[in-house]
């Protein structure tokens, strides 16, 4: 392909992505496709010669769009959203045509202060104060590895990285039990092991971890000769949108000298609307907080924003500086390659500009207040009908309910799930409170609209009509 040849498509696939957006309720939102089916339909070798690109369109369309989940249809209510706003596309389109490597400072000096801007924005918006400063990783999961090979580092002097960890008491790091999976792998890959990641009961509407027992476990773990390293506490958990009590933790882990960390991918989005910063209270006495503008905000996928109050101990854990590496002259640029793990670093940050700009903050606000009105609202309604219960109260827009049945009523819900994917008017899944299963639903794709919470009432009560 030439760059003449290239334009042209590049044309023909905005408009194909017009089309695809404006007709997107017409499609099923989970795709119906059986397994294998889209590799039984793509060749077992290579092509030995070009191919035309109206031919590689045209299978596009046939082979690969049918076994799409489309994360961008207006009645997605599964798992959290994943936003691809218009303007973040066009940032990713042009970010896809430079390419370039942002690793260091001189490897492109506009993306590491676009970056430094940028993650400033965010801290503003979200309220953080200016004690913060941030860099972008891949996914919330690169963050919260970052901050537990701190805490590991941290805990044994930051000798980990040469002597290894076979030298040290084991250490200890403390979470709820409603915390995400990329906890435990973060545990996992830090070599802290699964065993020594305690995980602390949680009680009340929040499923907030109990601060007593959390204490009570570090004083008994000190006791035993385990060495404490960190607490990672959650705002918006991802199963019904558990929330630590923050200063509960910071009480005790500025007694106890531990480094913390928040997961708030999900809901800390939402902070850019002042009224939901009650759920973070305490925020600011944490020492690195990651949220995904790829979630809600509308920079797609990869962008989770990391923020930090000492970069120092992040770059003392991961920077390494060979030669071929150095910034000669300028010892005191920002290296961001030096703030992940990961030396490669895309441009991530054209898309959260060219998303701040074109929705502006308060467009930003709206489109989030509105989510969590709506989504409350619909919640509401489904419990004023007989045949449902609500397990666990909007947080957010996010909360979970059961169809009420005799005997086994985990399989009841797990049918209607299947059932109501399987028809493909609305997505939702399924998750356990408590030891039983429920049905999670959640709003926050960017261009849902009130019609299509009614068509989520109308999926739900008319598919569970038919079930028994
Ligand atoms: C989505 C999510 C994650 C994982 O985010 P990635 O960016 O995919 O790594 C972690 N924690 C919570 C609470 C989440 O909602």
């Amino acid at each position: 392909m030439d760059w003449d040849e290239f334009a042209t498509w590049g044309a023909k696939a905005a408009d194909w992505g017009k089309e695809y957006h404006q007709n997107l309720r017409d499609r099923p939102v989970r795709s119906q496709v059986a397994l294998n089916d889209t590799l039984n339909a793509l060749p077992k070798t290579a092509p030995e010669s070009a191919e035309t690109m109206a031919d590689i369109m045209a299978d596009f369309e046939n082979i690969v769009m049918p076994g799409i989940t489309h994360w961008q249809h207006p009645r997605f209510f599964a798992y959290f959203p994943s936003n691809a706003a218009p303007a973040s596309i066009l940032a990713e389109f042009l970010t896809s045509i430079v390419a370039p490597q942002c690793m260091l400072w001189q490897t492109s000096p506009a993306a590491t202060e676009m970056e430094i801007r940028m993650m400033q924005w965010l801290r503003q918006g979200i309220g953080l104060p200016d004690t913060f400063s941030g860099v972008i990783q891949d996914s919330a999961s690169s963050a919260t590895l970052a901050a537990v090979l701190v805490m590991r580092e941290r805990a044994v002097n930051w000798e980990g990285n040469v002597k290894g960890l076979s030298h040290f008491a084991p250490l200890r790091i403390y979470c709820s039990d409603q915390v995400h999976t990329s906890i435990d792998r973060a545990i996992w890959v830090a070599g802290i092991g699964q065993d020594n990641l305690v995980k602390i009961s949680t009680s009340g509407p929040m499923k907030a971890m109990d601060s007593s027992a959390l204490q009570a476990v570090i004083d008994a773990d000190r006791a035993a000769g385990y060495l404490p390293a960190g607490i990672i506490a959650a705002t918006g958990a991802t199963g019904m949108g558990a929330c630590d009590d923050l200063n509960a933790i910071a009480d005790i882990s500025e007694r106890e000298g531990l480094y913390t960390h928040l997961d708030a991918a999900w809901a800390g989005t939402a902070m850019i609307c002042p009224e939901f910063r009650t759920m973070w209270e305490g925020v600011e006495r944490f020492d690195s907080v990651v949220f995904n503008p790829h979630k809600w905000l509308g920079a797609q996928f990869d962008c989770a924003a990391h923020f930090l109050r000492d970069p120092d101990a992040l770059r003392q854990t991961l920077a390494i500086r060979p030669e071929y590496l150095r910034t000669h002259g300028t010892e005191d640029v920002t290296d961001f390659s030096e703030w992940s793990v990961p030396l490669g670093r895309r441009f991530r940050a054209l898309k959260l500009w060219f998303v701040m700009r074109n929705y502006g903050m308060e467009g930003l606000r709206s489109r989030i207040r509105n989510h969590v009105k709506w989504s409350q609202a619909f919640c509401n309604r489904l419990r004023q009908h007989d045949d449902f219960e609500i397990i666990t109260n909007p947080i957010l827009s996010l909360w979970t309910f059961r169809m009420k049945g005799a005997g086994d009523v985990d399989s009841l819900n797990q049918k209607l799930v299947d059932a109501i994917n399987d028809d493909g008017e609305i997505y939702i899944t399924q998750t356990f409170v408590d030891g039983q299963k429920v049905i999670r639903f959640q709003a926050g794709q960017f261009d849902c609209e009130e019609r299509d919470f009614d068509a989520a009432y109308d999926a739900i009560t008319r598919i569970a009509a038919k079930i028994t």
